[in-house]
């Protein structure tokens, strides 16, 4: 039998009109604006009147990603419908896909086989629109800083020292590095510039830490768009306050900070917003969705992107502080294939059973269990997202070796099962939920730049410290004189490796880390740790997965997986 995609498998399914999904989930008709039959809005004056008690918050983080994905998404939306199955009242709380590497390879991002969110073509294309206007917000900054230099430049800005780009949600290299205000006195300044994706944007950052409006409009203010003339020491940085952009700005954003309420396959209610990326930006989706989806469920499953050293450390050090929230448990997704691909096995033979190189990966898997359980203090479980070709010895081996810390490993089925095949997972997070808690940040804000780094490097990836180059050092420098030292960290790493080298898999040790360029993201909030090139700016494959994508002439649309 032909196995069926995720695409032809979303669309079997028959949805609930929003309305329904909306009063299981106990949102109020006053707060929901539909978007059509199967979305809608939900109002965030709603968080400000809500009354009820808040639920228990999961997190749902993984192993090292290897090029193919782990399957947090899938996991994280078949452990809902197994709750739902379980009678709970749960919600899920996921990230919004972007809509440029629909085209490239990675496809979509609403979960995979039958553990999928659905409307999956809307919310894998435009959605509502959230995206779209946070690319409009971001150039229209853009467009009052090149106009402002071209109507006299009063602020005095160095068109050199610009570090505000323009943005589109599409994969498109070409428009990395461009030079524009060409064409004479008339057509603006000329000068160096640059495109990132949409959800590398700090507005998209912003838009998800923020708690509300005011919050939005407060942060958007404080976003550094440049710098003046001058030497380092001279230089004062330029805002978007000082543009008078942020009104405007948070005028385009007003809808787009309103989560969006969507149903999964098993019709358990499930809020996807906000996408910011994973390296540069913290990761995870918004801080109202996620308020939200634990003010109106006894539990809120959430995910944070790519591996747990960057998405559940983001998540933990720098939304939960951010946001005050404290996390109940955390759901490890690990696969055997990825853990023998951490224990030295190419892809092609991933297949094969390997217990050597499947001993050799699995320290990958235990040092990120001993960070949640040690250096967070959190209780944990470990999720095997099972494959057809994963063997009996292969899990066991997992199973003893997870044993062996006190940590328990449920094998899941979602993806082929639903909500059926998550059911001794949902069982292991319930009880989870009431085992005691620990929570602890991973460093303090209040120190320094350095001393955070190294606490990071040292605790969640295991090596020695943080090296700074000499760049980065002056940079460091100009923060704290700039006042921005006790910002939490947002590293900016490989996310296949503990370490900053893509190729060392498993759980290196005796290593450094070497971060080559601080900046602020004055309006998230944070400060950025580069340790190598980070790509804002994907491109497309030699076969874009757009060559396979129709639409018939009934509007249904095939292809997208
Ligand atoms: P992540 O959130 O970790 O990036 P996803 O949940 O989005 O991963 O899954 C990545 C891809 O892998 C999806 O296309 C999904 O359909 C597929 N996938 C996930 N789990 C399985 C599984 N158990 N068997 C086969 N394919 C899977
Ligand atoms: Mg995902």
């Amino acid at each position: 039998m032909k196995m069926k995609t995720d695409i032809e498998i979303a669309q079997e399914c028959t949805m609930e009109p929003i309305t329904a999904i909306a009063e299981k989930a106990g949102i109020p008709d006053e707060y929901l604006e539909q978007y059509g039959k199967y979305k809608a809005k939900i109002d965030y004056n709603f968080l400000k009147k809500s009354q009820n008690k808040d639920g228990k918050l999961i997190l749902v983080t993984a192993i090292n990603p290897t090029p193919a994905g782990e399957g947090k998404t899938t996991t994280t939306v078949g452990l809902a419908d197994a709750m739902q199955r379980l009678n709970k009242k749960v919600m899920v709380a996921l990230r919004e896909p972007s809509l440029g590497p629909v085209f490239g390879i990675k496809g979509g991002a609403a979960g995979g086989g039958y553990a999928q969110v659905v409307p999956m073509e809307d919310i894998n294309l435009h959605f509502t629109g959230d995206f779209h206007a946070i690319g409009a917000a971001n150039n229209l900054l853009a467009a009052l800083i090149d106009n402002h230099i071209y109507q006299g430049n009063e602020l005095n800005i160095d068109p050199r020292k610009i570090v505000w780009k323009r943005c589109v949600d599409m994969n498109d290299r070409q428009l990395r590095f461009v030079t524009d205000g060409l064409g004479g006195r008339v057509n603006g300044v000329p000068r160096e510039d640059g495109y990132d994706i949409t959800v590398a944007s700090e507005i998209m950052a912003v838009l998800c830490l923020s708690k509300d409006i005011t919050d939005l409009k407060e942060r958007l203010g404080r976003i550094i768009i440049g710098y003046t003339y001058g030497k380092i020491s001279e230089q004062k940085p330029v805002t978007a306050h000082d543009l008078h952009a942020e009104g405007a700005m948070c005028a385009l954003l007003k809808d787009a900070l309103k989560p969006n309420l969507v149903q999964t396959l098993e019709h358990t209610p499930a809020i996807i917003h906000g996408g910011p990326f994973a390296n540069i930006a913290h990761g995870c989706n918004s801080v109202t969705a996620t308020k939200m989806a634990l003010n109106l469920a006894d539990y809120a499953i959430t995910e944070a992107g790519f591996g747990a050293d960057l998405g559940a450390e983001k998540f933990l050090d720098i939304k939960c502080r951010m946001a005050g929230l404290k996390p109940n448990a955390v759901v490890i997704v690990a696969t055997v294939r990825a853990l023998k691909y951490n224990g030295g096995v190419a892809k092609a033979d991933l297949n094969q059973e390997n217990l050597e190189a499947l001993e050799k990966g699995i320290p990958n898997l235990m040092k990120h269990v001993n960070n949640i359980k040690n250096v967070y203090g959190l209780p944990c479980v470990v999720a095997i997202n099972a494959f057809p070709t994963d063997t009996k010895a292969e899990l066991d081996l997992v199973e003893a070796k997870c044993k062996e810390v006190g940590v328990n490993v449920a094998l899941s089925e979602v993806w082929a099962k639903g909500g059926e095949g998550g059911l001794k997972l949902a069982e292991e997070v319930i009880r989870l939920c009431d085992e005691p808690n620990d929570f602890h940040y991973c460093y303090e804000e209040d120190t320094t730049i350095q001393e955070k780094l190294d606490q990071i490097v040292q605790k969640v990836y295991g090596g020695r410290k943080a090296v700074l180059t000499p760049a980065a050092q002056k940079q460091a420098k100009q923060l704290s004189d700039l006042g921005f030292e006790n910002a939490p960290i947002c590293m900016a790493k490989t996310q296949y490796s503990l370490t900053d080298d893509a190729t060392k898999l498993g759980a290196p040790t005796d290593f450094d880390v070497t971060v080559r360029n601080l900046k602020i993201s004055a309006g998230a909030g944070f400060i950025v740790a580069l340790t190598g090139d980070i790509m804002t700016m994907p491109g497309l494959p030699k076969v874009p997965a757009a060559e396979r994508i129709d639409v018939d002439a009934e509007g249904k649309i095939t292809g997208l997986f």
